[in-house]
């Protein structure tokens, strides 16, 4: 399933169409309650300008967003006290993006069994330092 701008349900949240449990507003940014709670507080925070995912994020748009996040953070640290909190941000289907418009998600986590889990495997046996190397210069040769 894909949103266009005009029929983005988080647009449509942000200019207050559809309901939310808002948590924050300012001129750029949005915050409300994911409607599924992975865990209590689970908060979604959104531009009010319509970008599908990172790739098709704007700079400035990019820094008003993270700007707002970390007393976002704090006020949920200050609210519930969670043993730690995970940010999270999924673009493309592969990925786990359901609604194409950008979101970061801000998770509390109140230790084992909370709700969320991540699998992380890793594979620092299959990547000697050369091969890190490579990698990096690879990425780096395509920023633009
Ligand atoms: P994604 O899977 O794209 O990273 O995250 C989309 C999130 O939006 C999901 O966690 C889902 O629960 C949340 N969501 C979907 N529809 C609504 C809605 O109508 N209201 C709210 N508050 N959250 C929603
Ligand atoms: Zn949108």
């Amino acid at each position: 399933m894909s949103q266009t701008k005009d029929d983005c349900l988080f647009c449509k949240i942000a200019a207050g169409e559809i309901p939310s449990a808002k948590v924050y507003e300012d001129e750029d940014v949005y915050a409300f309650l994911d409607i599924s709670q992975v865990t209590k507080g689970h908060t979604l925070v959104i531009p009010k300008t319509h970008a599908k995912n990172i790739y098709e994020t704007p700079d400035d748009v990019a820094e008003k967003l993270f700007k707002q996040v970390p007393k976002l953070a704090q006020a949920i640290k200050d609210t519930y006290q969670p043993e730690g909190l995970n940010i999270l941000n999924n673009n493309e289907e592969p990925a786990g993006q359901s609604v194409f418009h950008l979101h970061l998600h801000l998770i509390p986590r109140y230790g084992k069994g909370d709700g969320f889990g991540a699998v992380w495997k890793t594979h620092e046996d299959k990547y000697n330092q050369d091969d890190l190397q490579t990698i990096a210069t690879e990425i780096n040769q395509q920023i633009k």
